[in-house]
């Protein structure tokens, strides 16, 4: 790689923040760190700060802010605190951003990391679930680029060809199944959070992990995959490969399926986007293929995991359809987080958001905010009116 990068992290302190501060903090000379951003971890924070030295520090919460500036204070650092502090780190001049918020609390700064016109990694999904055409459309009038760092979507940038689309016959993406991959219907109804948050083979944030339980987490992959590929639903695939090692698929028209392969590591993907176009070396452990064992590939049971078909029609209805999807799944999964509802009603609240929400056209952010809120209210009633789950109510009397 030609020279020093200056990066920015949006959600450092998260799993592939961290996952970015480790990276970075093995090439000093490679990078320069112009902003780190973070929520309330202060610990997490400044542990990370002190290795990278970053030029200016964002904490989402106030509070965090101050604590983090006091232990900071010997360092050249500025710490500031807010939403507005987020968005000012997101603004500041880089050559790469990761954008690792999660949920839709990460699109208004991936949006102005965007607008600068430079290169933005994308972690986070559901910012483009909400307003694809919004952020796609943002990247092109600021004349940087989009690289994906979810690992099915990396897989799929590093094998599609782009100068050649007509050749490609559909995109598939591969889906571990989760920790209920082979559950009943009933053990899924009790299922706890900590049985949901047990994934088989990624190490990640309490949100995904659970999206991943649901396999949600596929059906925001899917709208995902649609916005970066310029493919629509009917030309995206989604298979079970319970191992994670064939991270996604590309088929092409003349029969070949070219996939990327790897260990489950999300220091890959972020590698890939951090050192594009050039590769990194030795980002992770090396695959074994002799001992790997069976590669074994299945249909998704559509029953047990109703959320790809909720997410599959929400992408055809578009417009606010797919912001509905996420600020419904969003509020519901925090409610199966604090043992509010069971892990069946996740998916039930998002479908019943998606019938009652009126789909209309997404040409503005204030649409996109307006029907996040009411959607947002909705989902908390509807939870209200729910029966908490029997399981936690026998473990509570
Ligand atoms: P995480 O929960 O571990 O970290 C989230 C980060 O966002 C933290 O730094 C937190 O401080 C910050 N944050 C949370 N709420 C915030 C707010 N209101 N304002 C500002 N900052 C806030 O999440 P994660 O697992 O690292 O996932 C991050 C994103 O990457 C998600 O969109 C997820 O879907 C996506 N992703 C994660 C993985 C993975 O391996 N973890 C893989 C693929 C995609
Ligand atoms: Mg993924």
């Amino acid at each position: 790689m030609k020279g020093q990068r200056s990066v920015s992290i949006l959600g450092a302190t998260g799993s592939v923040g961290e996952t970015t501060c480790a990276l970075l903090a093995e090439a000093p000379d490679c990078f320069r760190v112009e902003a780190l951003t973070g929520n309330h971890n202060v610990s997490g924070m400044v542990r990370l700060a002190r290795r990278l030295r970053p030029a200016f520090v964002a904490m989402a919460d106030d509070q965090a802010a101050k604590s983090v500036r006091h232990a900071l204070s010997d360092l050249p650092v500025h710490v500031a605190g807010g939403e507005g502090a987020v968005l000012e780190a997101a603004q500041r001049p880089a050559d790469w951003i990761m954008a690792a918020i999660v949920g839709a609390a990460g699109l208004a700064p991936t949006l102005a990391a965007a607008a600068q016109g430079t290169t933005v990694a994308l972690a986070n999904k559901e910012s483009l679930v909400c307003a694809g055409h919004l952020m796609t459309a943002a990247i092109k009038k600021g004349g940087g680029r989009l690289l994906p760092v979810d690992s099915e979507h990396n897989a799929i940038f590093q094998v599609f060809d782009q100068a050649q689309r007509d050749t490609i016959d559909r995109i598939i993406l591969t889906a571990s199944g989760g920790p209920f991959r082979t559950a009943s219907l009933d053990a899924m109804r009790a299922a706890t959070p900590a049985a949901a948050l047990r994934h088989p083979n990624w190490d990640m944030g309490a949100k995904i992990t659970i999206d991943s339980a649901t396999m949600f987490n596929k059906g925001l992959e899917l709208i995902e995959a649609g916005h970066l590929f310029d493919m629509c639903e009917d030309r995206i695939e989604v298979v079970v490969h319970p191992q994670s090692i064939v991270h996604s698929l590309v088929a092409y028209k003349d029969g070949s399926i070219l996939a990327q392969m790897g260990l489950p590591d999300m220091r890959t993907p972020v590698a890939v986007t951090l050192y594009w176009p050039d590769r990194a070396d030795c980002a992770s452990d090396r695959l074994d293929l002799t001992r790997m064992g069976d590669l074994t590939f299945e249909a998704p049971d559509q029953e047990r995991f109703p959320a790809l078909a909720l997410a599959r029609a929400a992408m055809r209805s578009g417009g606010t359809a797919p912001a509905v999807l996420n600020a419904a799944n969003e509020v519901a999964v925090q409610a199966f987080l604090a043992e509010e509802i069971g892990f069946l009603d996740i998916a039930a609240i998002v479908e019943t958001c998606l019938e009652r929400m009126p789909v209309e056209p997404l040409d503005e952010l204030s649409t996109l905010w307006e029907v996040d809120r009411t959607v947002r209210k909705m989902a908390r009633s509807v939870i209200e009116l729910s029966p908490k789950p029997v399981s936690y109510a026998r473990a509570a009397g």
